[in-house]
């Protein structure tokens, strides 16, 4: 398998195929984010997808496995249109005709430029479980992070996708108000989870790490 870098899934995941179809994030700027620090947002060539299916379905096929779900990799892969999601799930299907699921990270960002209908032919191709990181129930702290969304964007999103129906599960980040704030910010919160109604709530704890924009801001008293 040619592969770029560090790869990520959700832990609920774990048995899941990976598959990397686009490395790096378009967005790039969460100010706790290192992941894809190191990389530009890019296709992988279809050469090298074609390989790696060969290789996969080859593995799969010596063991008597069916590839019915994959999770699709980097952590942007919905910034892409339909039409190339289309192409990507086709090709996939190419190789492994059993397909039923596919999955990735999705946000809320990139959910703004896909129409209903986008949203209705990706759920027939067999998209579902959008891990998404709303992240934060408080608009100032999605500000403050870089998120490129905010609470009312997330709900509206959120609304379009259980409209069509696409799960969708939400990331969610503990600490990510500051010091002091905790209460307000669980609150905050569990108002938002009841109205995006996820599949799934997903949390993790803030970590701030040595090369994050994040750590700058504490450096700079910005942020405790
Ligand atoms: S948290 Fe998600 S959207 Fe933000 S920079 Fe990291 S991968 Fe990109």
């Amino acid at each position: 398998m040619q592969t770029e870098g560090t790869m990520y899934r959700p832990p609920v995941e774990a048995n899941t195929f990976v598959f990397q179809v686009a490395a790096g994030c378009t967005h790039n700027k969460c100010k706790f984010c290192t992941m894809f620090r190191d990389k530009k947002f890019h296709l992988i060539k279809e050469d090298v997808l074609r390989s790696n299916l060969a290789e996969v379905k080859e593995y799969y096929g010596r063991y008597g496995l069916k590839l019915e779900r994959i999770f699709l990799d980097d952590g942007d892969v919905f910034s892409l249109s339909a039409d190339k999601l289309e192409n990507i799930i086709n090709l996939i299907r190419e190789y492994f005709p059993e397909l039923k699921e596919i999955t990735m990270y999705a946000a809320v960002r990139n959910l703004k430029h896909k129409s209903n209908e986008d949203l209705l032919r990706l759920k027939d191709l067999g998209v579902n479980d959008l891990y998404i990181g709303y992240e934060c129930g408080l608009d100032d702290c999605l500000m403050f992070m870089n998120k490129g969304h905010n609470t009312e964007e997330s709900i509206r999103q959120a609304d379009r996708l259980n409209q069509v129906g696409i799960r969708h599960h939400a990331l969610l980040i503990i600490g990510m108000a500051g010091k002091g704030r905790a209460e307000e910010s669980g609150m905050a919160a569990a108002r938002l989870v009841n109205k995006i109604k996820p599949g799934i709530v997903l949390l993790t704890t803030l970590s701030v790490f040595d090369d994050s924009d994040l750590k700058q801001e504490i450096i700079n008293n910005n942020f405790t």
